[in-house]
């Protein structure tokens, strides 16, 4: 570990070590935005802007896919070293609690044995949790320390790849992500593959971070140089429909579970994202900062947006 490039990731005020480029939207493609902040939760340097479109918030300049792939292995094993060799048992504890919530959320919407696929899958718990309902469900991760742990207890079911080694056919009944795309430079042939993985009638179930609401709280304290998007209800809607899914049960804000159709109106859901981002950017991300800082003292009326 080189002590000097790790510290390139956490000198406060500094720029992170990427060139990356100016990208349009990810999502929608437009090419205006606007600026949402200058710095993230480590006080770092990080240029995070609003899609004018959609309303998306995304790393503008964007790293490059390498660039990214560079932080993950420098900086999150810096940051997790006790956990470098397996995942912490406090994590698979947490993992497991919310793995059973979300294969709740299914009951009723796959046919017995339902062959089903985990895109990201970290150390497995919701592919075991799957196979204890007596599902046929499979994953893959590309982080060594946690696709090692998950392939030492589920075998082939598991492989350790990034999705754009994944080479499937059209064989399952549900693909699932959980907070797996808010770390994508490029969503949308992400998407694509997995739209593509599925039997007719099949079903996606995807997961993020809700920015509407953590940005509401913490103003730039909730920006991190890993999340490089920053999604809405409206702006995930609107990414799914890209590729042919409909909404079929919202969960939460940004868990949804889509079904295989035509959206009509993708400019209602830009329009949607649109209005969530401008209601948020409307108070400054500093001052959100702040009185989320002084509320953890109790020094303010807690203010909530
Ligand atoms: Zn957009």
């Amino acid at each position: 570990m080189n002590i000097f490039s790790i510290a390139r990731y956490m000198l406060p005020m500094t720029r992170y070590p990427y060139s990356g480029g100016v990208v349009p939207c990810p999502v929608c493609g437009e090419r205006s935005f606007a600026p949402v902040a200058g710095i993230d939760r480590r006080l770092k340097r990080l240029p995070t802007v609003m899609c004018n479109r959609c309303g998306l918030f995304y790393t503008n300049p964007m790293p490059t896919e390498s660039e990214l792939g560079t932080y993950y292995e420098k900086y999150y094993r810096f940051d997790y070293q006790l956990a470098s060799t397996k995942p912490k048992q406090k994590h698979i504890l947490k993992r497991q609690r919310e793995a059973l919530g979300r294969v709740q959320q299914l009951q009723g919407l796959l046919p017995d044995g339902a062959r089903t696929l985990d895109f990201g899958a970290g150390s497995g718990e919701f592919i075991t949790m799957m196979l204890e309902k007596g599902y046929d469900a499979h994953g893959f991760e590309p982080g060594e320390t946690y696709a090692t742990h998950a392939i030492e207890q589920l075998g082939a079911r598991m492989r350790q790849i990034g999705w754009q080694e994944a080479d499937f056919g059209p064989e399952f009944d549900l693909v699932t992500s959980f907070h797996v795309f808010e770390h994508l430079s490029t969503p949308l042939p992400a998407l694509q593959r997995i739209a593509r993985w599925l039997k007719p009638g099949g079903k996606v179930y995807l997961e993020v971070p809700d920015t509407a609401e953590w940005f509401a709280r913490k103003g730039f304290g909730s920006l991190h140089f890993a999340h490089v998007l920053g999604f809405n209800q409206g702006n995930l809607t609107l990414a799914a429909a890209k590729v042919g899914l409909r909404p079929l049960k919202v969960v939460s804000p940004t868990g949804i579970i889509f079904e295989q159709g035509a959206v009509e109106d993708q400019d209602a859901h830009a329009a949607s994202g649109l209005a969530t981002s401008r209601q948020l950017t409307a108070i400054g991300p500093a001052s959100r900062y702040l009185t989320h800082q002084l509320s953890k003292f109790g020094l303010s009326g807690g203010a909530k947006a």
